[in-house]
């Protein structure tokens, strides 16, 4: 029986995971629920799965939390701020933690848990971009095993020999990650100059958080899952490639020196990826419908656009660029897609935000994690002068 701990238990990816939870209560049970400040829906998901512990990241919102459990006869302790959740990561009551957050807002307790070896199932990119290196060294520390969730790299492990830490022994030549190209796939910037917050998160195959939607519009989300995968499987960044894939059904590939090439097929449902984490390394119903393949018929894939598409090459520049690059560019992208969603940024302006700050990150590495948060607040104040001034 494994104890979990869903951090982000409110969002999109917390939801899949509580949907394949409750298909097998005799495997998984919930020890605890954190979100940011949804009182009622994290209130509800207690009442489902009756955690021992639930935290509430904004302590403006603790009482009322509170009060709701009380009313609804939950007993179930309550904790509250950035504090309650790397601690309740690390705690006693889980051994496996959902790291669902989204953004830099899930460094900590993604650390956190990986330092206390519990078995960390990721879809927090952001805390891998930000800091790749301080995650291994935590991993080591900690002695668990991590499990990416995000598609493309749990199918990436998925094609990897088990032991895979050193790539170019196990005779792998690169890695394929697909990209669905996106809301606007095939389209120039002068078309998307009048995009709206509500047009970027229309993905055509996924249905995900905001912030997330809008990253796989600009092709940032594919940026950071490069910087992902040369972190999660130690590969150089030109091992790494995109490929355009608009059905979604061919999840990601790996490449082999004898010209084999393997890849994980699926319908496009996060469910497959958690279950696979979740159970690894046994395989588990996740309540996906079956792939068919004659009903697809065909599969397609293009390069990507770095001309329209800038986001992409930015990532892929601020990988070789080193130093606090990576930090940077996330920090940068969550502040122009937090503009742009609420109305202040244009959609083509996200690219020269992070540009601009990319041009002022310092070329020591962050080696540690007071220089990594110094790093990010640095870039995001940056990032909020570019955006007033563009915006004014
Ligand atoms: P979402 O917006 O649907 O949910 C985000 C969750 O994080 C919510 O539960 C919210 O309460 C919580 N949260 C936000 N700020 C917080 C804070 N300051 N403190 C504590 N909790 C906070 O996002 P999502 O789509 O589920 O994505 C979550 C993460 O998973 C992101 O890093 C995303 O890139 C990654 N991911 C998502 C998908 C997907 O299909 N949705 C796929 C791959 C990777
Ligand atoms: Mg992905």
């Amino acid at each position: 029986m494994r104890t979990l701990a869903v951090l982000g238990a409110t969002g999109s990816i917390g939801a899949s995971t509580l949907d394949v939870v409750a298909r097998h209560p005799d495997k998984y049970r919930v020890g605890v629920l954190a979100a940011h400040r949804s009182v009622d829906a994290l209130a509800d998901l207690c009442a489902s799965f009756r955690p021992e512990l639930t935290v509430i990241a904004d302590p403006d919102c603790e009482a009322q939390l509170r009060e709701r459990l009380r009313r609804d006869g939950v007993a179930c302790r309550v904790e509250s701020g950035a504090e309650a959740l790397i601690a309740a990561a690390a705690g006693a009551h889980c051994d496996t933690v959902v790291a669902a957050i989204v953004g830099a807002a899930g460094l900590e307790s993604t650390l956190a848990a990986a330092r206390a070896g519990k078995r960390l199932l990721l879809a927090n990119k952001e805390a891998v971009v930000m800091a790749g290196a301080l995650l291994a060294d935590a991993l080591a520390e900690g002695g668990g095993e991590l499990l990416p969730l995000d598609s493309e790299h749990n199918a990436v492990f998925q094609c990897l020999p088990r032991e895979h830490d050193d790539l170019a022994a196990a005779g792998v030549r690169r890695i394929l990650l697909t990209a669905s190209g996106g809301p606007f796939r095939g389209r120039k910037a002068a078309d998307l100059a009048a995009i709206t917050p509500e047009q970027a998160c229309a993905h055509p195959n996924w249905r995900m958080g905001r912030k997330i939607s809008v990253d796989s519009a600009t092709l940032m989300n594919k940026g950071l899952e490069v910087i992902e995968a040369h972190h999660l499987f130690r590969a150089p960044a030109e091992r790494i490639e995109v490929v355009v894939h608009p059905q979604s059904v061919v999840h990601s590939l790996v490449e082999y020196a004898d010209g084999s090439v393997l890849g994980q097929f699926g319908n496009p449902d996060m469910r497959t990826a958690i279950a696979y984490a979740l159970a690894w390394p046994q395989r588990i119903d996740a309540g996906v419908s079956a792939l068919d393949l004659i009903k697809i018929a065909r599969l397609d894939f293009e390069a990507p656009d770095l001309d329209t598409f800038r986001c992409l090459r930015l990532a892929y520049e601020a990988l070789a660029a080193g130093g606090q690059a990576t930090i940077v560019l996330n920090a940068a992208n969550e502040e122009a897609v937090a503009a742009f969603l609420d109305g202040r940024l244009p959609f083509l302006a996200i690219a020269g935000t992070i540009e601009h700050c990319l041009g002022l990150a310092r070329t020591e590495a962050a080696s540690d994690l007071a220089t990594v948060l110094d790093a990010d607040l640095t870039a995001r104040r940056h990032a909020q002068r570019m955006i007033a001034t563009l915006s004014a």
